[in-house]
């Protein structure tokens, strides 16, 4: 143990490796794992081969970016606590991006940064934490759960006259839980929200409206919520922090509204969102108690894959974008070995091998349970790396030799265009993970418009254009 304000020799160091009892023991100790040349040059693809890429930028680029916050609201301990979701979104013409790039000023006009700053947050959401009990509610956790639905139904999140709400029961219809009961439409609970409840009583389901968004549990007389499909209530504690519950209810809004945004397109202009990008910050995934909606997303976005395609259209780019973890901190580590301009789709082998060797021989699907999309190392001709996602084209991943199709780059025809969004985002992308604020800062001259904003864009564009 040093002293106090005593720093460690640097020499201490390469003491310890040049003793020979040091180097006896690691010698004969297993080496880390690192992929030879051979097995790097067996999985990647040289993006060069993916003619004429460059040219297939899409024309549109919607991008998001959630976060989370949790407050003390009184001065004393213990103090009622609030909690506060953002989530904003920018909505980039790509040729208005590409003039800008070519124009020699890059001025900025920071009172429109600044009026932009304001309006970067009109997304957002304010939930009750611990101590914070609505009157109307029996419980804090209750005016949580209550929270989240009248938030999910309120006006601020319609897009063509449909809420969030009406997409997250789209989802759940995706999923087969909504079903006639005497005529209305009802999402059908296994068991009580109640956790007691669900552990004491027989496994009787509980039925809950559409329309209505409320039932009750008929043994306890529980309220259930339509939006308690999403589940983060199960991690909402009623005396202390939430910064889990927060964190899972945000990713489970931002994939919602990724849904959300699709939904309504695919309805109302289809030309139009064939033309787009949604871009996310993180893998296309959601974990946590709302993970189980990730296969209802793959399911409509087949659905919109197939339509498109019986049009003649192309499918939208849907990506995510990672830049910390532990694929890109395996490929920081490979970087020397790994080629420029190269694309490798991450099989499960090559995952449970080298990026997470204590899953080594695990037969099951790496993000089974949470991923939508396939996670593609790119290393671009500047030398910059990215984790891109990219969404699985199936519907399910029951498919017949799904292993090996998820990783076959022929099932993925919008990736020449996710590597130019790349290609032509590279600096914006690496160098912040708040990827729409740093568009719209960035670009605050061409006018992109955030947050709530970006209903209304898209409201008109897809009646424009
Ligand atoms: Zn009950």
């Amino acid at each position: 143990m040093p002293y106090k304000g005593e720093v460690a020799s640097k020499h201490g160091h390469s003491e310890i490796l040049s003793n020979p009892d040091v180097k006896n023991f690691l010698n004969s100790c297993i080496d880390v794992p690192k992929p030879s040349i051979e097995e790097l040059n067996a999985h990647f693809r040289s993006a060069k081969q993916l003619d004429g890429y460059d040219i297939l930028l899409p024309d549109l680029i919607l991008a998001m970016d959630g976060s989370s916050y949790e407050s003390p609201v009184d001065g004393r301990y213990p103090s009622r606590m609030i909690g506060y979701l953002k989530i904003s979104t920018v909505l980039l013409d790509m040729a208005k991006y590409e003039n800008v790039k070519r124009s020699t000023t890059r001025f900025i006009d920071p009172i429109h940064v600044a009026k932009l700053q304001k309006e970067t947050g009109a997304i957002s959401l304010a939930l009750p934490g611990a101590f914070v009990q609505d009157p109307n509610c029996g419980s804090v956790k209750e005016s949580y759960r209550c929270a989240v639905q009248n938030y999910l139904r309120s006006p601020e999140t319609e897009l063509g006259g449909r809420t969030l709400y009406n997409t997250l029961v789209q989802l759940v219809r995706y999923l087969g839980r909504v079903s006639l009961v005497d005529s209305v439409e009802c999402i059908a609970f296994k068991t009580c929200v109640n956790k007691v409840c669900s552990e004491e009583t027989p496994k009787n389901p509980i039925f809950v409206g559409v329309d209505s968004g409320v039932g009750s549990c008929s043994l306890c007389g529980e309220k259930v919520y339509a939006c308690d499909v999403l589940r983060t209530h199960e991690a909402f504690v009623e005396s202390g922090s939430n910064i889990e519950a927060y964190n899972r209810l945000m990713t489970a809004i931002e994939h919602l509204l990724n849904a959300h945004y699709l939904y309504y397109l695919w309805k109302e202009n289809p030309d139009y969102l064939s033309r787009m990008c949604i871009l996310m910050d993180g893998p296309l995934a959601i974990f946590g108690q709302s993970a189980h909606l990730h296969r209802a997303i793959m399911l409509l976005l087949d659905d919109i894959r197939k339509d498109l395609f019986r049009r003649g259209l192309h499918e939208p780019v849907i990506m995510g974008v990672t830049k910390t973890g532990r694929v890109c901190e395996h490929f920081s580590q490979i970087d020397y070995l790994v080629p420029r301009n190269t694309v490798f789709p991450i099989s499960d082998e090559y995952r449970y091998k080298f990026i997470e060797p204590t899953k080594l021989g695990s037969e099951k699907n790496f993000g089974d349970e949470t991923y939508y999309g396939q996670d593609i190392f790119v290393k671009t001709n500047k030398g910059r790396q990215f984790n891109l996602c990219l969404s699985y084209p199936f519907a399910s991943k029951r498919i017949d030799k799904f292993r090996d199709e998820k990783v076959n780059l022929k099932n993925y025809a919008q990736l020449r265009r996710a590597l130019s969004v790349i290609q032509t985002l590279e600096s914006e992308l690496y160098e912040n993970s708040m990827i729409p604020v740093v568009l719209a800062h960035r670009h605050a001259s061409i006018s992109l418009k955030p947050g709530g904003k970006v209903l209304d864009v898209l409201s008109r564009g897809a009646f424009s254009s």
